[in-house]
């Protein structure tokens, strides 16, 4: 009963701060989070969208309108309860609605975020410690094959244990042109999305009992890729492609291995370079729903795909894409 209480006014306390920090879209999904019907159509923000850049890799609290990750919407159930999640890329965007809605299911979360990515890192922390769930915060840059070897070992130790991994950082530069696309480029984005994948789940697999799960962030640009995004594209039709492999590969061990492919999204990776500034403006028009999603609208895929329900789904890839790009 005391434990009841203190927990609900913590979520109080951490609904208050998210109230603060939150955008208006996160308002309109406060209504849903009771029970009402809402069009997708409206249900968030469209374009157009005021110019806007930022350095990479962008910070979420300095968008406008600031992305919904779920903070004042996501109702938890317990439905990953006493789990051990870590989540690359927790800071913001996708990663962090998946932070968010872990925590509130009853999971540990520990994430990655590169060091200039602490103010976001912090709200995060903050959001997960306000759920009483423990939060690990393992900063630096997942280009070195080192780090990506510690970052589970350290995960592994602050969390006495590792049952789910979510494979969610990702770099995405656009370029109009391939001769624009320099060796350091292209290394850059290897790098991130196709080889720090590997050595996190090569040291992670050792660590996942059965029931584990892995989870990667693919894109609708794995089945129909943008011309601006050469390299990008290419590495998430590899990391569906790795999701199918390994899901064959692990299934026998008890472990499952999905991915999500979200079409457009309101994150910071597309106001740091992903999209060029006239697409910002515009970002998410073509979609049939006329808008881009909120990273609050995946979470519950995350969650669905993590928790032991979703028992018989592995190899297979989640789409949201408000009605575009999907095979
Ligand atoms: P985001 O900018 O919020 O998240 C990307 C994260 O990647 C950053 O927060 C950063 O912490 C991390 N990252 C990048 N390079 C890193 C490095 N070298 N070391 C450590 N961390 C690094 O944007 P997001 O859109 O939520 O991106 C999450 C995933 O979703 C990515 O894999 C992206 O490709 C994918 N995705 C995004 C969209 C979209 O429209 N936003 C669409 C499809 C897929
Ligand atoms: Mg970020």
């Amino acid at each position: 009963m005391e434990k009841t209480t203190r927990r609900q006014a913590m979520t109080v306390a951490a609904l208050g701060a998210a109230t603060a920090v939150a955008g208006p879209a996160a308002a309109q999904t406060k209504a849903q989070a009771h029970g009402g019907m809402q069009d997708p159509r409206s249900k968030h923000p469209k374009p157009p969208f005021p110019a806007q850049s930022q350095p990479w890799p962008g910070l979420a609290s300095r968008m406008n309108p600031r992305p919904d990750h779920g903070e004042t919407s996501y109702v938890g159930s317990g439905r990953l309860s006493g789990r051990k999640a870590l989540i690359t890329g927790g800071d913001s965007g996708m990663g962090r609605a998946a932070a968010i809605a872990f925590a509130r299911e009853g999971a540990d979360v520990a994430i990655n975020y590169l060091p200039a990515e602490e103010p976001d890192a912090h709200e995060v922390v903050a959001l997960i410690r306000a759920e009483g769930r423990k939060a690990v915060a393992l900063p630096g840059d997942l280009r070195d094959a080192a780090f990506c070897r510690g970052l589970v070992a350290n995960a592994v130790r602050e969390l006495g244990g590792l049952d789910i991994l979510v494979s969610n950082a990702g770099r995405q530069q656009s370029r109009s042109s391939i001769a624009e696309v320099s060796d350091e480029d292209f290394d850059a984005t290897m790098k991130t999305n196709i080889y720090a994948p590997f050595w996190i789940i090569k040291a992670a697999q050792p660590h996942l009992q059965p029931g584990s799960v892995i989870i990667a962030t693919t894109s609708e640009q794995a089945y129909d890729p943008s011309p601006d995004l050469y390299d990008y594209a290419q590495t998430k039709a590899a990391t569906m492609n790795f999701v199918k492999s390994l899901a064959k590969q692990f299934g026998p061990k008890g472990i499952r291995v999905n991915g999500v492919a979200p079409g457009p999204v309101w994150t910071p990776l597309q106001i740091s370079g992903g999209a060029s500034e006239g697409k910002v403006v515009t970002f998410g028009a073509t979609a049939p729903l006329g808008r881009p999603g909120q990273p609050a609208e995946l979470a519950g895929i995350f969650v669905r795909l993590a928790e032991d329900d979703g028992s018989y789904t592995t190899g297979n890839i989640y789409g949201a894409g408000g009605g575009q790009g999907q095979p």
